[in-house]
């Protein structure tokens, strides 16, 4: 046997143990290599006219025995020699794959996508094995080669068996912990959902030998009487999809394909309200699919909901929900990003840089802001359904942002108009305003009607101007956070209709005002001294000035006003 050198050993051993989170990837990790086996021999088919293959001979095959507790990888790659097997995977962190691709890395384009590069992949199999048995012929070779150990002394290499080129990795699994999964690793239904899982993508057949069952033929003399029989029969079926729909090119791809795959992938039984395909190249290469759901999940709100996109490097899922991909007011989308270039560390569970990931959710930001513009202007119903549902995250992220994302996120806010009774924008409310109104009004409250009944509203109206209706309990949190809509010189101050001082009235009202406040001062006193406590003053108002039916009404000073009051309180 030959030994393990001691930093091998303990490389290994902090490999077993620490690096990966999940045991369950060890699949994925051994798929991956077969791809890369298989990736290689296709390439040195198209360099070597010597190597004659036909594409369906390649491809990846798992299987299991339950009862001798194996798993098996297999492929019909490049195979290791003897010599390749000794330092291929005698030595950790030595990566065959990362010294293949850059010796040939000018020449292999975009035909090959290999996934090695550290050189650990491999050991993950440990986590879940007591020893490994790798069988191997290399391509050209008539010798086959067995590999084993138990991953903690050593390993040793012996004369072996195989009729064609290619590897086998059989691990026989550990007996003593985790017995669930060990279940799910020696079952068909276990390992095709690992496979989908992590490997759907991977761009040759995984295949496995399903169970399945089929009616026996009917036999000739069945009687009125026959019942029919079952037989049990095994099938090779190919597991993964391969092509992701998201490298598709969107003209090849029907709707009905990619809500299908919204569907299936976000667990979601309604069709998106809009798909969005990104397709970016230069400085990083990426593919991303991206979906609006046409309602919240029921979820969406609370502190258990996680935002993300699902990540992929080179077919291969590394992460379910990358959350640096979303920015939190469109955490609501759902979707993939998909990119050969991103670097990543060790156990591929995070990133090396995550500049990388910034820069696409960058991108994707605008890219979401631009497919709900083109919706609010151009299919207004779908916008005002889509608002409904998600319209309240948006205003909530400006508040959260201290107003920092007003400018992403404002044009894509609708409020309820009193004049026009339709949700408006910002924009069309500041559009249809007359030339003399200074301000944006608003008013808050728990329904439209009963505010648009408010004595100061119709005031305003009465005035000419608009009054935006707003019945979310976050909307006034919101105004408030904005202060102000628009760019430089046209910005206009938002103001509350209920709160202080509006400024509408003329001089001569104000006058009178003062003067009418003045001439009843008994009266007021005696009203304040009566009300005690529950009022900081009584004076006459503007504010009513041609709300005729309205004699009194009851205003807040300062920033808070009486709606976000009872809001406060309730929280
Ligand atoms: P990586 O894939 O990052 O290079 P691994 O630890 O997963 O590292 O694998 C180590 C090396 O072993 C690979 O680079 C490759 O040269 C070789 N290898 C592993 N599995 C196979 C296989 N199925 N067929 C051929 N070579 C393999
Ligand atoms: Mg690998």
């Amino acid at each position: 046997m030959k030994k393990f050198k001691t930093e091998s050993k303990k490389l290994l051993d902090l490999m077993i143990n620490s690096i990966y989170t999940n045991k369950e990837i060890f699949l994925r990790e051994l798929i991956s290599n077969a791809s890369d086996a298989v990736d290689k021999l296709y390439f040195k088919s198209l360099t070597d006219t010597d190597v004659k293959l036909s594409k369906d001979e390649l491809a990846i095959h798992v299987s299991f025995d339950k009862d001798a507790r194996t798993v098996t990888v297999s492929d019909s790659g490049i195979g290791m020699t003897k010599d390749e097997l000794e330092k291929n995977l005698g030595t950790i962190a030595h990566s065959g794959s990362l010294e293949f691709k850059t010796e040939n890395d000018k020449a292999q384009g975009d035909d090959v996508d290999i996934i090695g590069q550290f050189g650990v992949g491999f050991y993950s199999a440990f986590m879940v094995a007591k020893e490994v048995r790798v069988v191997s012929r290399a391509f050209g070779s008539d010798e086959a080669w067995a590999w084993v150990s138990d991953g903690v002394e050593g390993y040793t290499i012996e004369e072996a068996e195989r009729t064609t080129n290619g590897t086998d990795i059989i691990l026989t699994l550990k007996d003593d912990t985790d017995e669930e999964k060990y279940d799910t690793y020696l079952s068909e239904w276990g390992l095709k959902s690992l496979i989908k899982k992590y490997s759907n993508y991977v761009r040759y057949p995984i295949t496995m030998d399903c169970d399945k069952t089929r009616e026996k033929p009917k036999p000739e003399d069945a009687g009125d009487d026959y019942k029919p029989e079952f037989e049990h029969y095994t099938e090779c079926e190919t597991i993964n999809s391969m092509v992701p729909i998201w490298k598709r090119s969107k003209s090849d791809v029907t709707d009905e394909e990619y809500n299908e795959f919204y569907k299936s992938n976000f667990h979601d039984f309604a069709d998106p309200a809009r798909t969005i395909k990104v397709h970016a190249e230069g400085a990083l290469t990426y593919d991303a699919l991206l979906f609006i759901p046409s309602r919240a999940p029921f979820d969406l709100y609370s502190k258990d909901y996680k935002k993300g996109l699902a990540l992929y490097s080179s077919n291969v899922l590394i992460m379910d929900k990358c959350e640096e991909l979303l920015p939190d007011c469109f955490n609501f989308v759902r979707g993939v990003v998909d990119s050969a270039d991103l670097q990543l560390n060790i156990s591929r569970e995070t990133l090396q840089h995550n500049s990388q990931l910034r820069a696409i959710a960058n991108k994707l930001e605008k890219k979401i802001k631009s497919e709900l513009e083109k919706m609010r202007d151009n299919h207004r119903d779908d916008y005002e359904k889509f608002f409904e549902q998600f319209g309240r995250g948006l205003k909530f992220g400006i508040y959260q942002s201290y107003g920092m994302q007003k400018g992403l996120l404002g044009d894509l806010l609708l409020f309820y108009s009193a004049k026009q009774q339709k949700m408006v924008t910002f924009e069309e409310y500041t559009a249809a305003m007359p030339t003399d109104q200074k301000a944006i009004y608003y008013a808050a409250g728990d329904s439209t009607d009963r505010l648009a009944k408010l004595p100061v509203v119709n005031s305003v109206l009465d005035r000419g101007y608009d009054v935006l209706l707003c019945t979310q309990d976050v909307d006034e949190f919101t105004f408030q956070t904005m202060q102000t809509w628009g760019e430089g010189e046209s910005a206009k101050e938002l103001k509350n209709v209920a709160s202080g001082d509006l400024g509408l009235e003329t001089e001569d009202e104000k006058k009178a005002a003062e003067d009418a406040t003045k001439e009843n001062e008994g009266l007021f006193g005696a009203m304040k001294e009566a009300l005690g406590d529950s009022v900081t003053k009584v004076a006459v108002s503007t504010k009513l000035a041609t709300a005729e039916a309205a004699p009194a009404c009851i205003t807040a000073e300062g920033p808070v006003s009486l709606e976000m009051e009872k809001i406060l309180s309730q929280m």
